[in-house]
């Protein structure tokens, strides 16, 4: 037994406030009832705000590596190229899953310490005359590392390219924590979660669709069935699906969707940089390097910090989740053990963050990890001078 919150700090799944939790404390409905027809046409209509487009939303019963698969295999051929670039662990697992399908991805390799390079994607493009890449695949907000790449530049170097591949983005970790710009940012693909900035538990997963990436999909696309666009189109206009949805994780949807408008998108990105901004003054005041160089890289939705002497990440995690009851993220694959993750993203406030620094610097203390004291003590400054 232990006493009061468990503090979950990890970049995903994070806190389902108890709005959401409420909301989802209900019998089963029949899906393809009339009840049932309000709920989804409502979600699938509202969803298109938060991914600020006026295109098609597709919703699966899957985790985020499921959108992922879909949007692969709803518009490429197998043997076409995919150019894709190493911002860390979840673009190399895309990756990963790209060559086990049978696509052909080119991998512009990365240092794990800064985002998408758009001048460099755009040589790539410049020099494939035959335009034999189909699709650009690019994560957003990569949660190992902590890295948000610039989705805009990227645009535009296929656009001074002037080469026709269709950009996919992983908003994984940043849909509804940092702002992203679907139909402004000439997406042709968004592949979403439910579990990060949504709030909600693990279970959804989504799909936004250009005009553009339909028409790859109606006119070629690889071997697929449960994941095909094609077949939720004509449900979906009713607020159906063509097999059974998660029902009760759409009622969390749609006081998630309600949360964050009344909210309004704007501030819930002005909240995740202050709070983003005041645990980078922490991670200083300790004397500690962020993982992510570049300061316009730095994620608002998590932050990765390396180790003073590059290992021991693991043991002052284990430290943290024994003393204070708290979750830190792990380092994943190149930064393993060398790196923990500080999530605050999802529902969380000035006394949540505070709490999860404390408990961060406490760790520290009881682990014998060297920093600096007032990491705290800076992070509470900042937010006290930084009212919202
Ligand atoms: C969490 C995450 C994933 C994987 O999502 P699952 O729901 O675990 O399948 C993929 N990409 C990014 C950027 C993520 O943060």
């Amino acid at each position: 037994m232990r006493s009061g919150r468990h503090f979950l700090q990890i970049p995903g799944p994070t806190n389902t406030p108890d709005r959401i939790l409420r909301a989802m404390h209900r019998a089963v409905m029949d899906h393809r009832g009339p009840e049932f027809a309000e709920l989804g046409q409502s979600v699938l209509r509202d969803l298109k705000s938060v991914f600020q487009t006026k295109n098609r939303v597709v919703i699966y019963p899957a985790s985020g590596t499921g959108a992922w698969e879909a949007a692969l295999v709803n518009v490429l051929t197998p043997g076409d190229q995919v150019l894709m670039y190493e911002t860390g662990q979840f673009a190399t697992l895309w990756k990963n899953m790209a060559a086990k399908l049978g696509f052909d991805p080119i991998f512009m390799q990365g240092d794990w310490r800064t985002g998408a390079n758009a001048e460099a994607i755009g040589a790539q493009l410049a020099a494939d005359g035959g335009h034999r890449i189909k699709a650009v695949c690019m994560v957003h907000n990569d949660t190992a590392t902590g890295i948000t790449s610039d989705i805009a530049a990227v645009r535009d170097a296929m656009d001074d390219a002037n080469h026709p591949a269709l950009l996919m983005v992983d908003t994984i970790s940043s849909l509804g924590s940092i702002n992203f710009r679907t139909d402004a940012w000439g997406v042709d693909v968004v592949v979403a979660g439910s579990q990060k900035g949504l709030m909600l538990p693990p279970g959804l997963s989504f799909n936004a669709v250009s005009e553009k990436a339909w028409a790859a999909c109606e006119a070629g696309g690889d071997r697929r069935s449960y994941w095909d666009w094609r077949d939720m189109a004509g449900p979906n206009d009713q607020g159906f699906f063509p097999y059974t949805p998660a029902t009760t994780l759409l009622y969390g949807l749609r006081e998630a969707l309600d949360m964050l408008s009344e909210e309004g998108l704007e501030a819930v990105f002005a909240r995740h940089a202050r709070h983003a901004e005041a645990t980078r003054c922490a991670v200083e005041a300790w004397g500690l390097e962020i993982l992510a160089v570049n300061a316009a890289e730095r994620s608002n939705a998590l932050t990765a910090v390396l180790m003073p002497d590059n290992k021991g990440a693991d043991a002052l995690r284990a430290e943290i989740l024994d003393s204070f009851d708290m979750s830190l993220g792990t380092g994943l694959n190149k930064v393993a053990d060398r790196v923990f993750r500080i999530g605050h993203l999802g529902d969380f406030n000035d006394l949540m963050l505070m709490g999860t620094l404390s408990g961060v610097e406490m760790g520290m203390i009881r682990a014998q990890v060297a920093h600096q004291t007032g990491g705290a003590q800076a992070a509470l400054e900042y937010l006290a001078a930084h009212a919202l």
